[in-house]
């Protein structure tokens, strides 16, 4: 046994220590999970680690750490069709596709997730009611069998169910093949406005459903009455030829985000400034500044590189030290379309009463999926991000427990990889899909 290393949740608030094997072949993946099979020790995987929650943590057990079996990196330019080891995170995925011409059909909103992991969660972006998820795109999977035998798995094999959205649980993922989208540049048309509440904004993503290609809405969790639920929605589409000519924004400087602010001020310090506002009334007065703030630009036009229209996030070096000491948990609820509003107004109003309102809360349209582990019903979601504080973690569990039948009884789901406080029947089921 290796010296047992920190694992952590990517809301720090869920950790293990664990013995932590980190493979740089697949031959050393077959090797290690023979060994763990003739020892028969269980062991978890783990991609990036940027599962909010326990998911890629295993107390007192060992993990096998992908982060490093990230080289074979392929793309046929006929089909479309790439080849990645499952270490390779979204960022190695798009610096290759790019200036090639292509792009993933899905991606989440930071690059630093794996293949491994966006497979392991089924992973959604901000067009999920368009393209679906990341494994309806998949060509193939190669995994390691019990015994570390290799096993490709195309997309039309049953298999394949075992993998998508089981967290891991059928054991390794080495390698995916992947179909990838075609862009003409490496930009997108955005719109960006705000809106005064829950309902029009739900009403915004049903008429932009066909004329846009990503919809995302940030709303303001705080405030009450007929300003619940306010937002800043920002749409987009692929910018097409002609607009501008074929192939501009391939070369990766284009993509690259600036790791300064106007040249000058170290994106670093954002990190140190979004801190001084980490608190309650901090977090209130920048919901309130951003709405206002899009209110008063109105309704915008603008070109923006692919690459810093979805992760924009990644731009700040370490933002969730904002949150240290204890850390905190995303907690995203999917809910069907008809149950969207009365559910949604629902969970805002119970932080209210609660007394935990979300710093951060995350809106996006999405369609049912196909596979046996679908959390995505034909609806919509919301990501909600929480502090854990001494004085507010009583509250922020029940919270969560309110949500679970709340949801459970609107016909919806909690997404895994953002559940950071599983409740007892979830873990339940997710100890079901290993045996
Ligand atoms: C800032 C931020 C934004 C995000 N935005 C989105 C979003 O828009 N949409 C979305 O869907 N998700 C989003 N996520 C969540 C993230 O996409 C998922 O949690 C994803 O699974 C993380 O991938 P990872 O490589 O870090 O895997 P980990 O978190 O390390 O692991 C995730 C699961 O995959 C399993 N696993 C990892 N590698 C392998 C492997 N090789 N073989 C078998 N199992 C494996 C692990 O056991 C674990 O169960 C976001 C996360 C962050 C931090």
């Amino acid at each position: 046994m290796t010296a047992l290393e920190l694992v952590q949740g990517f809301g720090l608030y869920n950790f293990s220590l664990s013995d932590v094997h980190r493979p740089r072949t697949v031959e050393e993946v077959q090797a290690l999970v023979a060994r763990f099979k003739s020892e028969g020790r269980p062991y978890v995987c783990r991609g990036a680690g940027r599962s909010y929650g326990p998911v890629a943590t295993h107390p007192g057990g060992a993990v096998i750490d992908f982060s490093l079996l990230n080289n074979a990196v392929s793309l046929d330019a006929e089909s479309g069709v790439m080849k990645l080891q499952a270490g390779a995170t979204i960022g190695d995925l798009w610096r290759y596709a790019v200036p090639r011409g292509f792009w993933p059909p899905v991606v989440p909103g930071t690059m630093f997730v794996t293949m491994g992991g966006a497979v392991s969660a089924n992973i959604h972006g901000k067009n999920h009611y368009k393209r679906g998820s990341f494994c309806e795109h998949l060509e193939a999977i190669t995994a390691a069998g019990p015994g570390g035998e290799l096993i490709r798995i195309p997309k039309d094999d049953p298999r394949l169910e075992e993998f998508v959205a089981a967290y891991g649980a059928r054991g390794p993922i080495v390698e995916i093949e992947l179909g990838m989208k075609r862009i003409e540049t490496g930009y997108f048309d955005v719109e960006g406005f705000t809106l005064p509440s829950l309902s029009e904004t739900l009403a915004a993503f049903e008429s932009g459903k066909e004329t846009w290609e990503y919809q995302v809405a940030w709303i303001d969790c705080y405030p009450s009455g007929a300003d619940l639920g306010r937002s800043a929605v920002h749409v987009a589409n692929h910018t097409p030829a002609g607009e501008i000519p074929a192939g501009k924004g391939f070369d990766l400087a284009d993509q690259e985000v600036p790791g300064t602010i106007a040249g000058i001020v170290p994106k670093g310090l954002l990190a140190q400034v979004l801190a001084l506002f980490t608190f309650d009334l901090g977090m209130h007065a920048v919901n309130t500044g951003k709405f206002w703030a899009g209110k008063l630009l109105g309704h915008t036009r603008y070109r923006q590189p692919l690459v810093h229209f979805n992760f924009l996030l990644d731009s700040i070096p370490d933002w969730r030290r904002a949150y240290r000491p204890l850390g905190f948990i995303q907690y995203q609820i999917f809910v069907p379309k008809e149950r969207g509003l009365d559910v949604l107004t629902e969970a805002i109003k119970l932080q209210h009463r609660l007394g935990v309102v979300s710093y951060l809360g995350v809106l996006k349209r999405h369609r049912a999926d196909r596979f046996r582990n679908a959390y995505t019903p034909e609806g919509y979601s919301l990501a909600l991000d929480f502090p854990v504080t001494r004085s507010n973690s009583a509250a922020l569990i029940q919270l969560c427990r309110t949500y679970d039948r709340l949801v459970a009884e609107a016909g919806g789901k909690v997404y895994r990889a953002k559940d950071c406080v599983g409740s007892f029947e979830r873990s339940q089921e997710f100890l079901a899909l290993r045996t």
